[in-house]
């Protein structure tokens, strides 16, 4: 198929989409959205690989959520990534800080689970799938981040990082614009003001776009279960608030997205 979109972040081989997997990727393909499925702790990185084995329009993205409990398993990680070519695996994660959902005393556990996950996305030379989310009113876990990363960014300047579901504030945006990052906006700029006002300020180069699904769908589709499909909509909000054509910034991000996870999208 001519891929036209990529959703930059999706879960379709979660268990909510047990029940219609195929007619959920089959409206993708007949859309032209491509997607990276990502993991989550082992089971599901498992799951990411087998499914972008089973599409060639579906690339895999293997790590461990800040808030998953189980216990780090690097040699597994490191196994997959020995065939990264094969698995095709183009990012660590979704990994990094969530003091939103733990409390900020789990930060040991997190700040040391993220780390292992930026030495192998170093030394596997692909980016970072960043989950960062800091508690209600604060930036606790966007600032504990901005200190790892610009620490490891100044010993391996050629490590990218990619902001998943970035919602955060503008002057968020721009401590990791310093850093060189990219932006994933989810459906959520449909409908709230901050994130629109941040995405207004956003170099459109440095703009991804991402389903999440299946969460946090956009409008018209919010409140139901979200897929990747729907990103076509986040789109056209963000051409909106730009104030540019759609077709252009479709093709913008697509640039963006292929470059953020070198991905070769002329086969
Ligand atoms: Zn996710």
């Amino acid at each position: 198929m001519e891929i036209k979109y990529v959703d930059a972040h999706s879960h379709p081989h979660f268990s909510a989409f047990d029940g219609d997997r195929e007619e959920i990727i089959q409206k993708m393909q007949q859309s032209g959205v491509a997607t990276v499925a990502v993991g989550t702790g082992l089971k599901t990185s498992k799951q990411a690989v087998e499914i972008a084995k089973e599409y060639d329009f579906i690339w895999s993205c293997v790590g461990q959520h800040p808030t998953e409990n189980e216990e780090f398993d690097e040699n597994f990680y490191k196994k997959l990534l020995q065939n990264k070519t094969e698995n095709k695996i183009v990012a660590i994660g979704e990994c990094g800080l969530d003091f939103y959902r733990m409390e900020e005393r789990d930060k040991e556990r997190q700040t040391k689970l993220f780390e292992k996950q930026i030495q192998l996305a170093v030394d596997a030379g692909l980016p970072l799938m960043l989950h960062i989310r800091s508690a209600q009113n604060s930036t606790n876990a966007h600032d504990l981040a901005f200190d790892i990363l610009k620490r490891y960014k100044k010993e391996f300047p050629k490590l990218h990082l990619h902001m998943h579901f970035f919602t955060a504030s503008t002057e968020t945006a721009k401590k990791f614009l310093e850093l060189d990052a990219t932006f994933g906006i989810p459906g959520v700029v449909t409908f709230a003001k901050s994130v629109q006002e941040m995405v207004e300020f956003l170099p459109t180069d440095k703009i991804l776009v991402e389903s999440d699904a299946p969460y946090a769908a956009p409008i018209p589709k919010r409140g139901q279960r979200n897929e990747p499909s729907f990103i076509i909509y986040t789109l056209e909000k963000i051409a909106e608030i730009k104030k540019l054509d759609t077709d252009l910034v479709q093709m913008q991000i697509l640039k963006n997205t292929a470059k953020t996870f070198n991905l070769n999208l002329s086969d």
